[in-house]
């Protein structure tokens, strides 16, 4: 790859019951095409909840 952009791209993880962005995490470009969805635990819901990838700012 002649570009300099790496694949590694940074993202947020956003709980899908009150669409707040809990975490952040990176992930391959290269190896990873599809969105990322994770049960991961919401402070605010207090509980486990479907987490899904959107971009940081
Ligand atoms: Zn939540």
């Amino acid at each position: 790859m002649a570009s300099k952009k790496t694949a590694i791209e940074l993202i947020a993880l956003q709980c899908t019951e009150c669409k707040r962005k809990n975490y952040t995490t990176k992930k391959n470009r290269r190896n990873t095409q599809e969105k990322l969805e994770l049960k991961k635990y919401c402070p605010f819901d207090r509980k486990h909840t479907l987490h899904k990838e959107t971009k940081v700012k």
